[in-house]
């Protein structure tokens, strides 16, 4: 049978249109908006229709040195790091409040670059941006060193030792990032980089830069200082490798895919820049004998088809105990078919296309090359919609522990389920993995569930919940899932540099 999918949409808002019938969008440098040097462009689409929706610079290297020049002149002579800590905060909680005031515009404009429910970026995502602006706020007063007691005895005599340590702006930050969150994710570097001081320039992905576009003409409005924060849009080939081998630039953050994140580390070997690296997940969720189904079901299906799966920390192995496997399979298959496909922007939706046409067919190729593999596909994984963009959410049984579904990152809404019989067969299971981003436990025994925390290898684990984010936890890999943390006092750590200082006085 022919599944069809309804594209068709309310108008956007009259803001979000304003924004759109710009056609061609500049670039940020130094407090302009400028064209990219060789004039060059390229388009950005709504992946549920197809349709162009707005023409963006297309930077090389040139462009991104002009960006690292005025980034450096900002951090050097500029006000942002002479600044006072409290009027820091208080710009710093400004911008929160002006993407808050936005927040329907700008979830309006992620959707349609994006493709994402409407939903996921205003309740979720956008208001998790303003949470890191105000998180942030309060931590650009509290950055502390501490004095240090010395056993240093050859002072001259009546001198003293007194020692200290700084907590210094790394400098100039380079910021890579991905398409699948763009905003929330681009406020998870912008916070807490400048919270510390430093100043940035911001590769977005070039499947989805309106948003961060927009956020910095917010931005702006609310106060931001020239070249404090600078945008280069382009291809992570030219702009974003540009960018990763500066030999001006003192760190780069990165969230992206595994492969990249390698080049990227790779790329920082000129000036041994410091990195920061968010890659990818094939995070296992645990459901054992003793779970709530009646939450655990559903939470397992959020934790992999929120965002239509495009989510780092999206639950894509699901593992059962053997005594519910088979009420866990028919559950997640039925929320599986319960979930409403469309328009990001019909408010009916649950969820939207993939990111593009391209990846809606890598994504089937991988559910394609599981049933090869002799898994069972249980329900959805069908290819649909106008621009061949959508996936039915799948529910995938049987598969082999070495298949690449089970191995490899998807990133769409497929989700594979393996029976298990005890605790130490699913602590193995799921440890048996390259990445090491995150869990889910779902279980009423909470002590067994504090042990199976600490025995399995992942950044994050979630018991009885998943994606519960809060700009206060840090987020952040273990194993090929990158290194670095984002949010919390953590993610402070990664703009500062410690400076020891000793005196005879
Ligand atoms: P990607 O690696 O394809 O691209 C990420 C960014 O890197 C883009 O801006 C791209 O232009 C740029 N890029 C590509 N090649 C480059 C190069 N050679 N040099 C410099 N920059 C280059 O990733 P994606 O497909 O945009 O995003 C999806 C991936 O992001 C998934 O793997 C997902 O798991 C990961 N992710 C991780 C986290 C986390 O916190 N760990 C969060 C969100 C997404």
């Amino acid at each position: 049978m022919m599944i069809e999918v309804d594209v068709s949409a309310p108008k956007p808002s009259e803001a979000a249109s304003k924004f759109l019938a710009k056609g061609t969008h500049a670039m940020l440098i130094g407090g302009e908006w400028v064209a990219s040097r060789r004039g060059a462009t390229f388009t950005t689409h709504d992946p549920a229709t197809g349709e162009a929706i707005g023409e963006l610079q297309r930077a090389d290297g040139s462009d991104v040195d002009d960006a690292v020049a005025a980034a450096r002149a900002a951090f050097s002579s500029g006000p942002w790091p002479a600044m006072a800590p409290m009027e820091r905060s208080q710009l710093l909680w400004a911008f929160a409040d002006a993407i808050e005031a936005n927040i329907d515009e700008l979830a309006e404009l992620e959707t349609l670059d994006q493709g994402k429910a409407l939903y996921v970026g205003r309740w979720a995502e956008i208001p998790g941006a303003v949470a890191q602006f105000r998180y942030f706020a309060g931590m650009a007063t509290k950055i502390e060193g501490a004095t240090i007691p010395t056993s240093i005895n050859y002072q001259p005599e009546g001198k003293r030792v007194h020692a200290y340590t700084r907590r210094e702006p790394v400098g100039v930050v380079g910021a890579i990032l991905p398409w699948n969150s763009p905003l929330v994710l681009t406020a998870m570097k912008i916070a807490p980089a400048l919270a510390a001081g430093c100043t940035m320039v911001l590769k977005p992905s070039e499947e989805t830069s309106l948003t961060t576009i927009r956020l910095l003409e917010l931005l702006q409005e609310a106060g931001l200082p020239a070249g404090v924060v600078n945008v280069v849009t382009g291809m992570g080939g030219e702009a974003g490798a540009a960018l990763a081998k500066h030999m001006d630039v003192n760190k780069v953050v990165f969230t992206g895919s595994t492969a990249t994140g390698r080049k990227i580390v790779e790329a920082s070997q000129g000036n041994l820049k410091r990195v920061g690296v968010e890659l990818g997940g094939k995070s296992p969720v645990i459901i054992m004998e003793d779970a709530d189904l009646e939450a655990a079901i559903p939470g397992a299906a959020n934790a992999i088809y929120f965002n239509g799966g495009q989510v780092c920390i999206a639950g894509s192995r699901l593992y059962a105990h053997r005594s519910v496997y088979d009420r866990v399979v028919e559950g997640i298959a039925e929320q599986a078919k319960g979930i409403g496909l469309g328009h990001g922007l019909n408010p009916d939706t649950q969820m939207g296309p993939l990111v593009s046409a391209q990846h809606a067919s890598k994504v089937a190729g991988f559910i394609g090359a599981g049933r090869d593999a002799g898994a069972n596909l249980v329900c959805g994984g069908d290819l649909v919609g106008p621009n061949a963009s959508f996936i039915t959410p799948a529910v995938i049984a049987d598969a082999s522990p070495e298949s690449s579904i089970m191995r490899e990152e998807i990133f769409g809404p497929v989700v594979v389920v393996t029976p298990f019989d005890d605790t130490e067969e699913v602590i193995a299971a799921a440890n048996d993995s390259d990445y090491g981003l995150a869990a889910g436990v779902w279980t009423e025994g909470l002590s067994n569930a504090t042990r199976m925390a600490e025995q399995i290898h992942a950044g994050t684990v979630w018991i009885n919940s998943h994606a519960m984010y809060d700009a206060s936890l840090p987020i952040g890999g273990m194993k090929q899932s990158g290194y670095g943390r984002e949010s919390g006092q953590a993610a402070l750590d990664n703009y500062l540099e410690l400076k020891t200082v000793c005196a005879i006085v």
